[in-house]
C-alpha cells in the first residue's frame, strides 16, 4: 500500500467514527506527506485543525493506522499553512489554551441600534463579549473558531455554522464576533439579525415590490450575521434568498455567520444546495457545559452584586441545574435577587430554599409516550404512524429506536410495552434498540446532541 492509498483507507475508517461535521471540518484537508521509517506524516493546511487533530485524534488516528497497517507504530502531524490567515487563527487558538481572563462586563447595557460611518447598522448588546464568555471544554472550539473569525473576517472560516441546543451560548458568541470586528474597525458594516426578521424584510419587500432595496442592504454587509436559521425550515423561498446572499456575500470575501439549534443536515425540509453551502465552511458545536464550567459561569456571572455569596452554594447550584447556561443564569439571578431585598448573605441552605420550586419540578416533571413519539417524529420529519409503524427504510429506523430509548429512559417504560406500542414488536427488539442507541451515543456526538436536544424538546 503506498501512502496515499493507506491514508485514504484511514479516512475511510475515520469518517465512521467521527460525526460528519467532525470528519469534515478536521479531516477533509489532510493528506499523508511521507512515511518516515514506521512513522506516517500526516500534513493538513488548516492550522487550527493541526491543533485539533493532535489534541483530540491522535489516538484515534492511530488506533485506526495499525488496523490497517501493523508496522506503523506512530504519527506525525503536520500544518503547512496556506496564508497569512491561517497563521493568525493559531495565534487565537494559543489565546485558548491558556484560560482567559474575565473581565467585568456591565449588565446594565441595553440592545442598542447603532448607525455609523454610511450605516453601520447593527444590533448588538454590549454585554456580550468574549471576555464575558466563560469557555471549557463544551464550547472551547466554537469560541476558538468565533475569534479566529472575528479576527479574520472573510477570510478564516466562510461560513461560520454554530449549532447547539437553547441556552447555551450561540447568540452570545455570535454578538461578540460583532462587537470584536465592529470595536476595531468602526466602519464596517455589520449586521446581526434574527432568522425571522431576514424572513420578514423579505416577504415585506417581494410585497412592497422593493426586492433591490433588500439585497443592497443584505448584500452590502462586511459581516452578515443570522441567529437561529432552523426556523427557516419549509420557508422555501427565503432559503432561496439567503443561498444568493451568501454567493453574493462570498464572492466579495464578505463573512456569513450562521447558528441553528441542530446541524445543517439535521434541518427539515432545508434545500440541499443551501445545506451543503452552509457546511462547506467551519462547523461547531456548542455542548452543554460540564460541571467545572457551570460553576465557573456562575463564579464569573456573580461578579457583579455587593452580597456575598458562600462558595458552596455556588456549587449546590452548579451541581443542581444542568439544562443550559442561560437557566443556570435565571437560578443565580433569582437567588441573588432575593438575597439583595433581604440584604443577606447567600449560604447553601438560602439557595436551597430558594430555588427548591425550580429543583422539584424539573425533577417530577412527567411527559407521556405520545408527546415522546411527537416529538422525535416532527425532529425527523416523519409521522408518528411511520415512526411506529412497520417500514424498515433506513430513514425510519433510527429515529424508531431513539424514540424506543426515549421512552425507556424517560418514562421507564417496560420492554414488552415498547414492542407492543410499536405494532406489536417483540421485547428483545425495544431492548436491542435501547443497547444500540446507548452505545452509539457514547461514540457518535452528533447523535448524542440530537437526543439532548430531544430531551430539552420534552421538558421545555
Ligand atoms: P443560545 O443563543 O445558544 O440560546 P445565549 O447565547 O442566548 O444562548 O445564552 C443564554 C445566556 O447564557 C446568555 O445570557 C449568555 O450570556 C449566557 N451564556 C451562555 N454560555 C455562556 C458562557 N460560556 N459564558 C458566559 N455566559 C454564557
Ligand atoms: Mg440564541
Amino acid at each position: 500500500m503506498t501512502n496515499d492509498q493507506l491514508w485514504k483507507a484511514a479516512l475511510g475508517q475515520l469518517e465512521l467514527r467521527v460525526s460528519p461535521g467532525n470528519f469534515l471540518t478536521w479531516f477533509r484537508s489532510t493528506r499523508a506527506k511521507e512515511r518516515k521509517r514506521s512513522t506516517l506524516v500526516v500534513e493538513t493546511q488548516n492550522p487550527f485543525a493541526y491543533e485539533w487533530l493532535s489534541r483530540k485524534y491522535r489516538s484515534l488516528i492511530l488506533e485506526v493506522l495499525k488496523d490497517l497497517d501493523q508496522s506503523i507504530t506512530d504519527i506525525k502531524i503536520m500544518a503547512t499553512p496556506k496564508n497569512h490567515a491561517a497563521a493568525s487563527q493559531r495565534r487565537n487558538l494559543r489565546i485558548v489554551a491558556h484560560k482567559q481572563k474575565v473581565t467585568r462586563p456591565s449588565l446594565t447595557t441595553p440592545t442598542r441600534q447603532v448607525t455609523t460611518g454610511q450605516s453601520s447598522v447593527i444590533a448588538l448588546n454590549e454585554k456580550y463579549t468574549f471576555e464575558s464568555f466563560v469557555v471549557g471544554a463544551s464550547n472551547e472550539i466554537a469560541y476558538a473558531a468565533c475569534r479566529a473569525v472575528a479576527d479574520k473576517p472573510g477570510a478564516a472560516y466562510n461560513p461560520l455554522f454554530i449549532y447547539g441546543g437553547v441556552g447555551l451560548g450561540k447568540t452570545h458568541l455570535l454578538q461578540a464576533i460583532g462587537t470584536t470586528i465592529l470595536a476595531r474597525n468602526p466602519n464596517s458594516r455589520i449586521l446581526y439579525v434574527a432568522s425571522e426578521k431576514f424572513m420578514n424584510d423579505f416577504v415585506r419587500s417581494l410585497r412592497e415590490k422593493a426586492t433591490q432595496k433588500f439585497k443592497d442592504f443584505y448584500r452590502n454587509a462586511d459581516v452578515l450575521i443570522v441567529d437561529d436559521i432552523q426556523i427557516l425550515a419549509g420557508k422555501e423561498k427565503t432559503q432561496e434568498e439567503l443561498f444568493y446572499t451568501y454567493n453574493s456575500l462570498h464572492q466579495q470575501n464578505k463573512q456569513l455567520i450562521i447558528s441553528s439549534d441542530r446541524p445543517p443536515s439535521a434541518i427539515p425540509a432545508f434545500q440541499e444546495r443551501l445545506s451543503s453551502r452552509l457546511a462547506a465552511g467551519m462547523i461547531v458545536d456548542v455542548k452543554k457545559p460540564d460541571f467545572e464550567t457551570r460553576l465557573a459561569i456562575l463564579e464569573e456571572k456573580s461578579k457583579h452584586t455587593s452580597i456575598t455569596i458562600h462558595g458552596d452554594a455556588l456549587t449546590f447550584i452548579a451541581k443542581n441545574i444542568q439544562s443550559n447556561v442561560r437557566d443556570l443564569e435565571g437560578a443565580l439571578n433569582r437567588v441573588i435577587g432575593h438575597a439583595e431585598i433581604r440584604k443577606q448573605e447567600v449560604t447553601v441552605e438560602y439557595a436551597k430554599e430558594t430555588l427548591q420550586d425550580i429543583l422539584t419540578q424539573s425533577q417530577h416533571k412527567a411527559v407521556d409516550t405520545k408527546q415522546i413519539i411527537q416529538t422525535v417524529s416532527t425532529y425527523y420529519n416523519l409521522t408518528s404512524d411511520e415512526i411506529c409503524g412497520k417500514r424498515r427504510n433506513k430513514e425510519i429506523v433510527r429515529p424508531r429506536q431513539i424514540a424506543m430509548y426515549l421512552l425507556r429512559k424517560e418514562n421507564n417504560m417496560s420492554y414488552p410495552s415498547i414492542g407492543n406500542y410499536f405494532g406489536g414488536r417483540d421485547h428483545t427488539t425495544a431492548m436491542h434498540a435501547c443497547e444500540k442507541i446507548e452505545k452509539l451515543i457514547e461514540r457518535d456526538e452528533e447523535l448524542s446532541q440530537e437526543i439532548n436536544f430531544l430531551r430539552e424538546r420534552l421538558y421545555a
